[in-house]
Parts: C-alpha cells; sequence; structure tokens
C-alpha cells in the first residue's frame, strides 16, 4: 500500500531521523515528497556526506553541501548604529554628517565616491565559511545561497534608485587572479541573484563594463591614505557609453574597508555615472578585524598552493 502522507517507516532510527529532517511535506504532492525524501535518502545513506561546515551528516542530497542548521545560522545584519554610507558599525559617540546622518570617521574624513553601500551580514562565522566554500575550495553551488542574500540586499537599496534600474557591475578580479582561480566570485554570486530578480525590475548585468588592470596588494594593514594609494588607477571603465547618465549598482563578495570600491566608484563616475551604489554579500566589521587578517591568509594561501600547482 502506498503511503497517503509524508511519514515513511525506515529500517533504523537513523534513517528515520534523516527523513524527520528532509522536511517531508504531508498532504499535498505527499507520494512526489515520498518518493523524492525516501530517493534523497537512500542516497545519503550509500552515499554518505558531511556538511563542509559543521561535519554533521547531510540529511538530503544538494549540490552545495551545507547542513540546514549551518544556512539557519546565517543572519542579516540588524539596522542601526552604523554609517549611513559605508555600513561600518559606529562605535562611541555618533557623529553625524552634513546631511544629518550618522557618519563613521572615515566617510566624514574622505566621502567616499559612491552614494551608499549595503551588505547582507557581517563578514563571520558561517557567512565567511560560505564565502570561503565558493573562493577558496571552489564549491560553486557556494554562489546561489550567497546570489540570494545578494538579492535581498539590491532590493532592500532599490528604494532609493533614480528611475529606471541601475547597470549591475561586479567588481572584477584581475585577469591572472581570475585565471588562478578560475572564476569571478562576484560575477557567480550577481548571476545567482539575477535569477531571483523581483517582477518588474530590470537588472542589467554588465560585468564588461569595469576591468581591474593591475593587480592589487591586500589592504589590509595600511593606512587609508595607503589604501587608497594601493588601488588608485587599478580600475579601467571600458564601455563608458554604457554608464553615462545611468546609475551604477557595484557588487561584490565582501566589503573590507569600502576603498577599492571606491575608486571603482571614482572612474565610473568619471566616466559619466551618475551615482554609485554598492551592494555585497557580507561586510567586515571593526570588530572582525581578525577575520579580515583570516582572509588575507587564505588570499596568501590561495596563491602560494597555485605557485606550488605551477611548479
Ligand atoms: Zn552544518
Ligand atoms: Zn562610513
Amino acid at each position: 500500500m502506498l503511503p497517503v502522507c509524508g511519514r515513511v517507516v525506515f529500517s533504523s532510527s537513523e534513517d528515520l531521523t534523516r527523513a524527520t529532517r528532509a522536511k517531508v511535506v504531508e498532504g499535498e504532492n505527499g507520494f512526489v515528497s515520498w518518493v523524492k525524501a525516501a530517493a534523497e535518502s537512500l542516497l545519503a545513506t550509500l552515499f554518505p556526506s558531511d556538511c563542509r561546515l559543521c561535519g554533521s551528516p547531510l540529511a538530503r542530497i544538494s549540490r552545495l553541501p551545507v547542513c540546514e542548521d549551518c544556512l539557519f545560522r546565517v543572519r542579516p545584519l540588524q539596522g542601526g548604529g552604523t554609517c549611513a554610507i559605508c555600513g561600518e558599525r559606529l562605535t562611541g559617540s555618533v557623529n553625524v554628517m552634513d546631511q544629518g546622518e550618522p557618519g563613521c570617521a572615515l566617510c566624514r574624513q574622505v566621502e567616499p565616491s559612491f552614494a551608499k553601500a549595503a551588505a547582507y551580514g557581517s563578514y563571520e562565522g558561517g557567512l565567511r565559511d560560505l564565502i570561503h566554500l565558493l573562493k577558496y575550495e571552489h564549491v560553486r553551488p557556494a554562489a546561489g545561497v550567497l546570489g540570494r542574500m545578494l538579492a535581498e540586499v539590491v532590493e532592500k537599496l532599490a528604494a532609493a534608485f533614480a528611475k529606471g534600474d541601475p547597470v549591475l557591475v561586479p567588481i572584477p578580479l584581475h585577469a591572472s587572479k581570475q585565471r588562478q582561480r578560475g572564476f569571478s566570485q562576484s560575477e557567480l554570486i550577481a548571476r545567482a541573484a539575477l535569477k531571483l530578480k523581483p517582477v518588474g525590475r530590470e537588472w542589467l548585468l554588465r560585468p564588461e563594463i569595469l576591468e581591474r588592470c593591475r593587480p592589487t596588494a591586500s589592504q589590509i594593514g595600511l593606512t587609508p591614505h595607503q589604501q587608497r594609494e594601493n588601488v588608485r588607477g587599478a580600475f579601467a571603465v571600458r564601455r563608458a557609453a554604457e554608464v553615462e547618465n545611468r546609475e551604477v549598482l557595484l557588487v561584490d563578495d565582501v566589503l573590507t574597508t569600502g576603498t577599492t570600491a571606491s575608486e571603482c566608484a571614482r572612474v565610473l563616475r568619471r566616466a559619466g555615472a551618475t551615482r554609485v551604489w554598492v551592494a555585497t554579500v557580507a561586510r567586515t566589521m571593526k570588530a572582525e578585524a581578525t577575520c579580515a587578517l583570516i582572509k588575507q591568509d587564505s588570499d596568501e594561501m590561495e596563491e602560494r598552493m597555485a605557485k606550488a600547482a605551477n611548479g
């Protein structure tokens, strides 16, 4: 007899747990759900795989080897207490900029070339691990979940866009770095976000507009002035006509200091863009400076591994 609801009897308590965690939907499409869950459980039993973030066994077969608990723990940033321009966490007494909005010391000192930068979450814990999974372990399906987060950020920024949606431009890697990694993470994430574009929105993805024409050193450990010098002249706009009199939305995986995004915004505005916005999946907060150092370590590790592989 075929089961009429989602509950399935398995031969062991472990399998029952797997079935429960697979969230079999009762009632509607019960049989289809049951077959799917049974197949997934069977495959998971035959080809066990563990969550790449926490190591616990995965309840279901998925292209993304991350458990639901780890994904659930990635939470968005809570509003308030951040710089109105770059999103940096404000500590101590809050200073107000000309427009009457709270601003961090850096933005008050040298106003960035972008209008506003927004991020989904803080660059720490599970979110940092997911980004590392994509960038350093090359688990491309991670771009899907990161793209969903990016789509949420873009939608939140959208209220401030001028009439007509902006051109989406991923912050590019230098060609040598992209060859080494095999892909541009900002472009992969942007493409995944594009699939979730709300009806009526015109998100035009144009990765070819911006080029990183020389490799840049890590921004970590540099003074704000040194950071600006480090990226000055590193980007070029290749198709100025496509940004002329239009707003541009820069997208990336992580905003670390904001200096790179500001330099990209500067050249885009010089090429005729009216305003530049920045949307990233994560943002390094002051308290997470150590995480940024870990990122630097990973960058260096990736370079060393590539050098070793190339002899
Ligand atoms: Zn997990
Ligand atoms: Zn700021």
